[in-house]
């Protein structure tokens, strides 16, 4: 601190006597202090105070009207307890009682006469200077109470802004479910149509000419059916909306049945389509959705890129993991691109001269599933020669039975015929009028089918007749929804057991589930394929048989 700035500092002096004031105002002019105002008149300091306002007082103790002591009371009143104010007694009472209570009553510091000039200089400057250190000490702390408010005004803000912005994330979050749940539903439910009616045309026509459109619209259709399934799988993994039902599951079943939904593809190729297992049951606590996802997207790759030769699906028991083998020969991919094709929307062959048609997203979900599953996946593969794909899956639980299912043997032709002498009859409950035109060439010659568009008449419907299988839409029009509609069923004799099955284009996280908590006992997407349908019936059929 330079020594300037103490001899501007403002000095009041308090005595009665001429004399010393004299002394001291000597001494502060040969020091060269400037600003000083003096007084006799001790009832004068507190209005001194407020207008000279001094940065120390020298004060006397023994003087007329009031003494030092009293002076030092009253100024205790108008300093606030946090401000350092120096007071310098001067004082010709040199007992032990009256320096202490000069002390205690707010003095600094305490001096007798006659003085010793440099004494005083002395305690002058320091008193001036801790005076001095303390003002800074406060400036300092309102520069940083200041500081400290306008950065909790600004944290205060930023909250405020981030709860805002939360709720906005939220509310566009519930708005983004809600649009991709109604995209789904009303994606799928015209591809049901669009699909369903394809495959009896390609099937049933003669012109090779019509033949050939009917076949191109139902390639197209499930391909853009593909496209929305993975469409819709990306979005439930990125939300982390996807649920997971983890149930014994024999993977070999499973993939017998899957890789028959090939077969025509395959054909269509001129490619093989086979499937080998370590042991003819191999059980697996997994996801039978999640398994079904995997393992489409590698055997639809596989049959995608490869025109000679065939493909090839290994599953076998390790120790302590399941390992299943996608192989085929097709083009294969060099080294270099390993690691791009598991990136989202990424293909070897990208930009307008593609060779591939793809949305470049089935193996990036490939591989989320498979780590969602806790498990890894590796490619190896040889331009030219072909490429083996190689997911492993933790085993979790061993020796559990799968649910009850047997193999079924796809080979054996109108399976659901030889179950029952007589016809099974199905209703169809669904506002879409397509649907039931799809469904009823769907089952022809092994289930007759009636249908309603309102839950109110299924309801009648059921409690007049018998039927054995329900198909029951969740989004209907009029009246009771799909799933108020199967409660009700559910409590009319002879129906607490009959399959009811949810055939509904709400596929989101969740809507299974809530559907079969109302009752439905299965649940079939849509859009559906025959083979869909057929699967599910005789996984129903096949339960029934292991029950008796
Ligand atoms: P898409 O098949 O829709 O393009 P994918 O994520 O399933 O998307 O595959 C990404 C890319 O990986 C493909 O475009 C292709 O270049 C390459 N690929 C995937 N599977 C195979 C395979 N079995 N043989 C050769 N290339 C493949």
């Amino acid at each position: 601190m330079i020594d300037s700035t103490l001899k501007t500092a403002n000095i009041l002096i308090v005595d009665d006597q001429q004399a010393n004031i004299d002394v001291l105002t000597g001494l502060l002019d040969v020091k060269g202090f400037t600003n000083y105002t003096t007084t006799k008149d001790s009832r004068q300091v507190i209005s001194l105070f407020e207008k000279f306002k001094p940065d120390l007082l020298l004060l006397d103790l023994s003087m007329p009207y009031f003494t030092g002591f009293q002076v030092m009371t009253q100024l205790k009143d108008i300093i606030p307890a946090s401000t350092y104010f120096p007071i310098l007694v001067l004082t010709a009472d040199i007992t032990p009682e009256s320096k202490q209570k000069a002390l205690t009553g707010g003095a600094s510091d305490f001096l007798t006469k006659p003085f010793d000039l440099i004494e005083v200089d002395t305690r002058i400057k320091n008193l001036l200077k801790t005076r001095y250190l303390h003002q800074q000490l406060e400036n300092q702390n309102q520069i940083l109470e200041e500081k400290v408010m306008e950065r909790t005004k600004e944290l205060v803000k930023t909250n405020i802004e981030l709860i805002a912005a939360k709720e906005q994330a939220e509310k566009m979050n519930r708005l983004k479910s809600n649009f991709l749940a109604n995209m789904s539903h009303e994606l799928r439910t015209p591809l049901n149509g669009i699909n369903g009616f394809a495959d009896f045309l390609r099937q049933d026509l003669k012109d090779p000419e019509l033949k050939f459109m009917a076949e191109s619209i139902f390639v197209n259709g499930n391909r853009l059916s593909e496209t929305l399934n993975l469409i819709m799988d990306l979005s439930k993994l990125e939300s982390d909306k996807m649920a997971f039902t983890h149930k014994p599951i024999d993977l070999v079943n499973q993939t017998v049945e899957f890789i028959s939904l090939f077969k025509e593809a395959a054909k269509r190729k001129g490619l093989y389509l086979k499937s080998s297992f370590s042991q003819p049951s191999i059980v697996l606590n997994t996801d039978e959705q999640v398994f079904r996802s995997i393992i489409n997207n590698l055997i639809n790759n596989a049959i995608k890129f490869t025109n000679k030769g065939g493909v090839t699906a290994d599953i076998s028991l390790k120790d302590n993991f399941v390992e299943i083998k996608v192989a085929d020969s097709g083009i294969g991919i060099s080294k270099e691109y390993y690691g791009t094709i598991f990136e989202e929307l990424r293909q070897v062959s990208e930009g307008y001269n593609r060779n591939f048609e793809g949305s470049g997203l089935g193996l990036n979900i490939t591989k989320k599933l498979v780590e969602k599953l806790g498990g890894e996946i590796a490619i190896d593969s040889e331009p030219g020669k072909g490429s083996t794909f190689t997911v492993r899956l933790p085993v979790t639980i061993t020796g559990e039975k799968a649910e009850g299912k047997k193999v079924i043997d796809r080979a054996a032709p109108n399976v659901l015929t030889e179950q029952k002498p007589v016809r099974p009859v199905a209703l169809l409950v669904d506002d879409d009028p397509f649907i039931y035109q799809v469904l009823r060439r769907y089952l022809a010659g092994q289930i007759d089918l009636e249908s309603t568009a309102e839950g109110d008449l299924a309801v009648i419907l059921c409690a007049k007749k018998h039927y054995d299988y329900i198909f029951m839409d969740i989004n209907l029009n009029k009246g009771m929804d799909g799933k108020q509609t199967t409660e009700v069923i559910r409590k009319i004799k002879g129906y607490e057991g009959i399959p009811i099955i949810a055939t509904t284009a709400y596929t989101m996280a969740g809507d299974k589930e809530e559907f079969l908590s109302a009752g439905c006992s299965h649940y079939l997407s849509k859009p559906f394929k025959q083979q869909d349908v057929l699967n599910l019936l005789e996984n129903i059929l096949s339960v029934k048989e292991t029950a008796y």
